[in-house]
């Protein structure tokens, strides 16, 4: 129950439907974000709203899409979708995606179509993961031409390499996929971030073949107020085995330590300290107890 902001209203959540003859479902063309609502003491409040809004725009951008609103209105229908809906701490996911009109790859008469859908998602992971860490297998699958030329736009079609990655992953008994790049140098994970911290050095690959994450800019931006040395570069991925620890940063996942990599125990096998720092500071920020 409750509603979804579609189109420019509010429409009760069992209403909000799509017929099996839209464009996107069939072909992927489409852009989404995902975003959260965090409880503060000032009410429930969406963490990096605008930022979020400003990559959804670019997605479409770079996907040849019009947007039919602004992005004052697509901020509003995302506080809307929070405050209609009742939610303190939700996750929302703004989709941006092509109508039924016309079938084919050559249909040129398609509605661009927006959505705002808002629930209540308290924890992506598991306490215990957070806190503990997580094991992590290196896909078969990589970050392919797809994702790599258009990893700045956050496409529906660019997480079907995520899902079988994923799904790879948990059946080889490990909870998050780390991805590859064409060659052969680390991305990124399934849906997160990845970065590394070596003899006091935080090292993140550069953005060529990982998504723009705006959890990942808090972290360096966390850094630099820590006075930790940051490289953005290329990173392989014995580099990670090797490392002092290991994290996955991300809307969904948070800061995520990271425990195994392909079996080998990374660090001292546990959330390391600079993780738990930069943790904490991340909880701080989302819940609005510091400046960031
Ligand atoms: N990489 C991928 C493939 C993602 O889907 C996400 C999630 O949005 C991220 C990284 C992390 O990005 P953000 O911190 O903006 O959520």
């Amino acid at each position: 129950d409750g509603f979804i902001w579609l189109d420019g209203e509010m429409v009760p959540w069992r209403e909000a439907k799509t017929h099996v003859l839209t464009h996107t479902l069939h072909y992927g063309l489409g852009c989404f974000e995902g975003v959260r609502a965090y409880s503060t003491e000032k009410g429930a409040a969406i963490f990096r709203l605008k930022e979020h809004t400003d990559r959804l725009f670019r997605s479409a951008h770079i996907l040849n899409m019009t947007m039919p609103f602004s992005k004052d209105e697509l901020n509003a229908a995302q506080c809307a979708a929070v405050r209609e809906n009742n939610l303190d701490e939700a996750y929302l996911r703004p989709m941006v995606f092509l109508g039924s009109e016309g079938m084919g790859l050559r249909a040129d008469n398609l509605k661009v179509h927006v959505m705002v859908a808002a629930w209540s998602w308290p924890s992506y992971m598991s306490p215990e993961a957070k806190e503990l860490g997580i094991k992590v297998r290196t896909s078969s699958y990589t970050r392919h031409h797809v994702n790599i030329t258009m990893c700045k736009a956050k496409a529906n079609g660019n997480y079907i390499n995520s899902m079988l990655a994923l799904n790879e992953a948990i059946a080889s008994g490990c909870e998050e996929a780390l991805l590859l790049d064409n060659e052969g140098y680390v991305a990124e994970g399934s849906g997160e971030n990845i970065f590394i911290m070596r003899d006091g050095v935080l090292h993140t690959p550069e953005l060529t073949s990982c998504l723009e994450g705006i959890t990942r800019q808090t972290i360096l931006d966390f850094a630099k107020e820590l006075n930790i040395p940051v490289k953005e570069r290329r990173i392989t991925r014995d580099e990670v085995y090797i490392a002092d620890e290991a994290f996955f940063t991300g809307t969904a996942a948070e800061v995520l330590p990271i425990r195994e990599l392909d079996g080998r125990v990374i660090g001292a096998g546990k959330r390391g300290p600079l993780t738990e720092k930069l943790q904490g500071m991340y909880f701080d920020a989302v819940k609005g107890k510091s400046e960031a």
